[in-house]
């Protein structure tokens, strides 16, 4: 018997079958959940319905984490679908690829704003509709990056918006521990993915990466999916507020990504 069998679950940010969502998704459905996942328009709807479908999903709607309208009628319909939720995954982000590429002093209001917004008030935003179809042993997820408490070149904006992510995840888990719910990130060592090829020289990043962990190498989405399942697992019953790295070690090594 899997460690989620019996559970409904949610996974928001699947985009295409390189997606650290999908990963999480394979370790789900292997351990026996029941998925739901979101698209972000049309284009996208393309190419998450057909791997949707192949894990035998019962929920497949749009959402856009920036619209309060699309979240409220997103979580409703879960609730009219489902009536009760065990987990949600939210692997979302957004900056703008300038403000990766520009100098971070030079970063405007809007940038800013928008990279927050999408990558780190969106985990809040999905927590409080989620947690309303949650009860006692429910859990989130997030995904989020080294880059929140070091500056990584070419992170600049998403580093800061990870910080953010990170501290929510927090203050969720002091908020949603009273019914229950617990609340934890998961930070993913550099994996080539779509949200991935908008950070400044990606490549270079990666090779350090490997070059500087404890394992000698990178992770894969698949090592990712299966931490992330455990800790949406009542194995994880104990484990609430916690960023849990799955780097092969490299942020407790002597190597730094932004350092020759
Ligand atoms: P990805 O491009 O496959 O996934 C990003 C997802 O965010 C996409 O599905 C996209 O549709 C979604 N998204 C963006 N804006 C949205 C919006 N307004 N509404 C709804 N969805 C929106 O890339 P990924 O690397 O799998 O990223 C998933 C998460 O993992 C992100 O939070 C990313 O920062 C984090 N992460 C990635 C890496 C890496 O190296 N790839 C490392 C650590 C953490």
């Amino acid at each position: 018997m899997g460690i989620l069998e019996g559970k409904k679950g949610l996974i928001l940010g699947v985009a295409n079958d390189k997606s650290i969502a999908w990963g999480v998704t394979q370790a789900c459905r292997r351990e026996g959940a029941e998925l739901g996942f979101n698209y972000l328009g049309e284009m996208l709807e393309k190419r998450v319905r057909p791997l949707a479908e192949s894990v035998d999903a019962t929920f497949i709607e749009p959402l856009d984490v920036g619209d309060d309208t699309q979240m409220d009628v997103f979580f409703e319909k879960v609730e009219q679908q489902w009536g009760k939720l065990d987990f949600m995954v939210h692997s979302i982000a957004f900056a703008n690829k300038d403000s990766l590429r520009d100098r971070f002093s030079n970063v405007s209001r809007e940038d800013f704003q928008l990279a927050l917004d999408i990558s780190a008030y969106s985990f809040v935003a999905c927590a409080q509709r989620a947690a309303k179809l949650m009860g006692e042993g429910g859990s989130m997820v997030t995904m989020t990056y080294l880059g929140a408490v070091r500056a990584v070149p070419g992170y600049g904006m998403m580093g800061v918006s990870k910080a953010a992510l990170e501290a929510s995840t927090r203050y969720l888990a002091a908020d949603l521990g009273t019914d229950g719910i617990r609340v934890n990130a998961v930070s993913a060592g550099p994996i080539r993915t779509l949200a991935a090829s908008a950070v400044g020289d990606f490549r270079k990043l990666m090779e350090k990466s490997a070059r500087g962990s404890m394992l000698g190498r990178n992770v894969s989405q698949e090592e990712v999916g299966n931490t992330t399942a455990y800790l949406l697992s009542d194995l994880a019953s104990g484990v609430s507020g916690e960023v849990h790295y799955v780097d092969s070690g490299f942020h407790v090594g002597a190597g730094d990504p932004g350092v020759e």
